[in-house]
């Protein structure tokens, strides 16, 4: 018998692009040309990265300020372990750095040896990337830096030819699930085809798939009960869109499932029936197809109807 709680590294990535306005535009087209513009605010900061509205007034800010490439780092924290989205390929600090002209700090990455090269107050330089397009990665990174202050801010105009209005940004999110005791148990028995849940001492319900309590009375539940194979469908509906990445051809269902002895549906995909002729009350049972885990799908299992009364309760 296997034993031991199941995890699985799960990853969730989307692109997203989104329009920058002038204000950010000018930033990230001035990166591409090798120059950091803040804003000054109402009270004569200037900020970097800068920010379209005054964070203290709201009031609307458009007067940019060349800022210097040199700057001071203000917090930092060491990341042993890159992954592959990071902008370095080796061990990093991610820093906030105020540059020489700023009253405001700039989330980045510092290229250097070891943790113990990093302090708060060292000194730092932008590390201009060898290809920009006008994004924040045209910083390659910072890097140590000990010669003189960069020049004092300068107004700037904020116009560039060829001025980047929009940006897709990558979302991603790395982890590592763990299912608990209870969906282990569900997912193990599934791998043999036996679907189990777990039954609730108090109002006798059982879950499937299981969560390891009863969300009603607030207990745990350890009873393992053997449901199904067979179930009735209490609702579905009709797919007509082509998820990507998934190979079903539309239309399809997709039906709230109540397994005999299950004291709630679960949702699976209902085939070997035209999608016209699926209604409430169908008698069903899963497929398991070769070498997977679960059931692929639920088909008609050949019975009459279930009456209305008998899964009422489950809808
Ligand atoms: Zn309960």
């Amino acid at each position: 018998m296997t034993t031991g709680t199941l995890s699985a590294p799960l990853v969730v990535e989307f692109p997203f692009t989104r329009s920058l306005g002038p204000v950010q535009s000018a930033f990230l087209t001035g990166l591409r040309e090798r120059t950091v513009l803040g804003v000054r605010t109402t009270d004569g900061t200037v900020l970097v990265p800068p920010v379209e509205y005054d964070p203290a007034t709201a009031e609307e800010l458009r007067e940019l300020v060349q800022v210097a490439e040199t700057g001071t780092v203000t917090t930092w924290a060491w990341n042993p372990r890159p992954t592959g989205k990071h902008p370095l390929g080796r061990p990093f600090a991610w820093v906030l750095v105020r540059l020489d002209g700023a009253g405001s700090s700039l989330l980045h990455v510092l290229d250097a040896p070891s943790a113990a090269a990093v302090s708060t107050g060292m000194r730092v330089r932008v590390r201009w990337a060898a290809e920009r397009t006008g994004a924040i990665t045209d910083i390659a990174c910072f890097e140590p830096y000990d010669g003189a202050p960069g020049d004092a801010p300068e107004e700037h105009s904020g116009d560039f030819a060829d001025a980047v209005s929009l940006v897709t940004l990558p979302a991603r999110l790395d982890y590592t699930y763990s299912p608990g005791r209870a969906q282990t148990a569900h997912l193990r028995a599934l791998a043999e085809r036996r679907i189990v849940g777990e039954r609730c001492p108090e109002c006798r319900k059982v879950y499937v798939p299981p969560r390891g309590a009863c969300p009603t009375c607030g207990v745990p539940t350890g009873e393992r009960v053997e449901v199904g194979p067979k179930g009735t469908v209490t609702t579905y509906c009709v797919v007509n869109i082509k998820a990507k990445g998934l190979d079903i051809e539309v239309p399809y269902v997709y039906a709230h499932i109540a397994l005999d002895g299950a004291g709630l549906a679960l949702h699976g995909r209902l085939a070997g029936i035209p999608y016209d002729q699926v209604r409430m009350g169908m008698r069903v049972e899963p497929v398991w197809k070769e070498g997977q885990r679960w059931p692929d799908h639920y088909r008609p299992a050949g019975e009459p109807d279930a009456d209305y009364d008998t899964y009422k309760e489950l809808v």
